[in-house]
């Protein structure tokens, strides 16, 4: 059993996949192919905003929204300490201080509450200017986005939602990567939608932001003299082969997957509801799921269970081990930092189990079968 199956979808699609391919092949415009420009304008319409800017990764589609807005050295980055380090790495790339935000331990997603908290203490201490919010979808749910925009509002900061792992969810049909000023998304091939290596896009309602981003993933070049360089930026495109992977791709999310992956969720909720905690969906909302994440009662019998998947061929990864607080990187900023208790809990006893829209149905039984069988039940 495969953790997340790309094997068969790429049987299921491989027809259009490798014609897509061939196509770039035999017209070699490698960089800047008319499918980079046939994706951005298909992704910004399904998001529902005015423009998509693809770029080489989803960590370059936190960064260059961040040196677009001048952040820096003396600016305050709130961002959730449960997350992947890219959320965190981008604000310590521009030099900016990452104050790092306990969770909502129902959802797993960052806390409106402790944001608003610790914006008021990076205020109160008076070093730091509070700039930017970068709420993260984890696991494909949704942030709170309407309570953190409003928060955002309160005390005229940015908001820079991480939709790594959210694209293709919504809340009450707003769909992820159109929230705040600006949207990330990843195209790492395990995420919701992913191409055959690294890729990213932005998404933004803002035209002026849009431009700055597309002379910036070109080191800065001109819109009108591509040898002018009228700002400083990386080399950040996406290549036009993985545009040509990911319009298939996205087609199969949207006629199906989303919904195929959804019904896994169901199935899984339905029969491991009262033995574990189940990932907890709010209502209005819809995940992507990008991960199906348990919570087991304590890190012995997350261990434990974990063991005894591995011992039956079932594949499961802790996503995470350890919050952000507990970085190496983030050593120097360990002091003050506060206290995380939601992170700690769901460090110690997560589990997230093979998912995805072309897990069977013998594979999904096997996965809840042996989780039941594990606890006794
Ligand atoms: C994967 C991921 C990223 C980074 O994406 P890459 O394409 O791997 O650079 C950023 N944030 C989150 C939450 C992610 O899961």
């Amino acid at each position: 059993m495969q953790f997340r199956d790309l094997a068969t979808q790429y049987n299921v699609l491989k027809e259009e996949i490798d014609r897509n391919i061939q196509s770039v092949l035999n017209n070699h415009a490698f960089i800047n192919g008319k499918e980079v420009k046939q994706l951005e304008t298909e992704l910004a319409q399904y998001v529902g905003v005015k423009h998509c800017v693809a770029c080489a990764s989803g960590t370059d589609a936190l960064i260059l929204p961040l040196m677009a807005w001048g952040i820096g050295a003396g600016d305050a980055v709130f961002a959730p300490d449960f997350t992947y380090f890219a959320s965190i790495n981008c604000a310590m790339l521009r030099g900016a201080t990452p104050i790092l935000v306990d969770i909502d331990k129902r959802t797993f997603n960052m806390s409106p509450a402790a944001l608003d908290k610790a914006i008021e203490a990076v205020i109160a201490e008076g070093k730091l200017v509070p700039k930017v919010i970068i709420p993260v979808d984890l696991f494909g749910l949704p942030a709170e986005h309407d309570s953190i925009q409003k928060i955002a509002d309160k005390y005229n900061m940015k908001v820079l939602e991480d939709g790594a792992q959210g694209f293709g969810g919504n809340i009450n049909g707003i769909r992820a990567c159109s929230f705040g000023d600006a949207a990330s998304t990843s195209f790492f091939p395990a995420k919701p939608l992913g191409c055959y290596g690294d890729g990213g896009a932005i998404f933004t309602n803002n035209d002026e932001l849009a431009v700055a981003l597309r002379s910036m993933r070109m080191q800065g070049s001109s819109p009108q003299d591509k040898y002018d360089n009228i700002t400083i930026g990386l080399n950040s495109r996406l290549d036009t082969l993985q545009a040509a992977i990911l319009l298939p791709k996205l087609h199969a999310l949207v006629e199906h997957e989303l919904n195929d992956v959804n019904e896994v969720a169901k199935r899984y909720t339905k029969a491991l509801n009262g033995y574990v905690k189940t990932p907890c969906i709010p209502s209005g909302y819809s995940s992507s799921w990008a991960q199906y994440t348990i919570l087991l009662k304590d890190k012995t019998e997350r261990d434990g269970l974990q063991q005894y998947l591995k011992s039956k061929g079932i594949p499961s990864m802790i996503y995470y081990p350890r919050g952000m607080h507990q970085q190496s990187a983030l050593k120097t900023l360990r002091s003050g930092m506060g206290e995380f208790p939601n992170t700690q809990n769901a460090v110690a006893s997560c589990l997230s189990l093979p998912m995805g829209p072309y897990l069977n149905i013998t594979e999904q039984d096997d996965v809840v079968n042996s989780v039941l069988t594990f606890l006794g039940a």
